[in-house]
């Protein structure tokens, strides 16, 4: 069972920022901006690249919830990320979308 699991689950504690029938939004744990929020689905989906036709409404629906998240938070630029891969940068194989904020960012990212 991966971390993020464990969190939906409540057997690890997590600072929950949202949360509702279809997902969870905590603080990460070592956040990289002054806003460092991850936004998960509660089904468990390793990875993007694992995602069905069927599942095209929920990940529009995490977005849409990062961005209600982000407007509570007055954040006007930020970026969303998302790691697919070994290779893309992905360590927790739950799929989840990164919300940074509260700083500039470059591009290319490294
Ligand atoms: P990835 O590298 O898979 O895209 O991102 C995983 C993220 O999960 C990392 O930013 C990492 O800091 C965060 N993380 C890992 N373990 C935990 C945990 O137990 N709790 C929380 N809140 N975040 C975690």
């Amino acid at each position: 069972m991966t971390v993020f699991k464990k969190i939906i689950n409540r057997e690890l504690p997590a600072k929950i920022v949202y949360e509702d029938d279809k997902c969870l939004a905590f603080e990460d744990i070592n956040p990289v901006a002054p806003t460092h929020i991850l936004v998960i689905p509660k089904k468990e989906i390793p990875k993007l690249s694992d995602i069905e036709e069927s599942d095209k409404e929920l990940l529009g629906h995490l977005l849409w919830v990062i961005k209600k998240i982000a407007k509570e938070r007055g954040l006007e630029g930020y970026r969303v990320c998302l790691n697919v891969g070994k290779e893309g940068g992905q360590h927790i194989f739950h799929l989840h979308f990164h919300l940074i904020g509260g700083r500039p960012f470059e591009w290319p990212p490294g």
